[in-house]
């Protein structure tokens, strides 16, 4: 399972960049107009999302991308890519963190036309490695992997034949 938030893209009135703004006195990472309070407050809570899903999709399957990532809309884009570049320092295990995501920002993605994006994406990445080294992510385990502790005493011969026979009981 993974976690897709419904976020409305949105967009900059003057110069219809796509962007979250994520907090109070964000200006447009394209154009740099100010955004009103009141567009902001419906994307307060970004950042917050992003790390819960993080955390859900780590507990779930042992990472942060999901096995398959719909993208529909600038929301899913922005989660996908952290979950890429979280996972891959977790892989890496880089002395400098936060440089290496930022490295990975700037060198490892095709920024097209839309170069405002990057500046932006390091932002929310910045914003979320401090959650995350807050909350210790990189020590989550998967449930997966969370085994019950083995039983030291082998089962007897009949304690063998009652948990068979369990299984069937109603
Ligand atoms: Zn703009």
């Amino acid at each position: 399972m993974s976690v897709h938030y419904r976020k409305q893209n949105y967009e900059c009135s003057k110069c219809q960049a796509f962007f979250l703004p994520y907090k109070i006195g964000i200006k447009c990472p394209n154009c740099d107009a100010s955004i009103d309070e009141i567009d902001t407050r419906e994307y307060i809570d970004v950042i917050k999302s992003i790390v819960d899903s993080m955390e859900l999709h780590k507990l779930q399957h042992g990472r942060y991308f999901p096995g398959a990532w719909y993208t529909g809309d600038f929301m899913d884009h922005v989660q996908g890519m952290m979950y890429q570049i979280f996972d891959a320092m977790e892989k890496v295990k880089p002395d400098d963190e936060e440089k290496y995501l930022m490295d990975l920002l700037e060198n490892k993605f095709d920024w097209g036309n839309q170069l405002y994006s990057k500046k932006h994406l390091k932002d929310i990445a910045s914003e979320i490695y401090k959650i995350y080294k807050d909350k210790n992510f990189d020590e989550i385990k998967s449930r997966e992997f969370i085994k019950p502790i083995p039983q030291r005493k082998p089962l007897t011969k009949w304690e063998k034949i009652k948990k068979w026979f369990d299984k069937f009981l109603p």
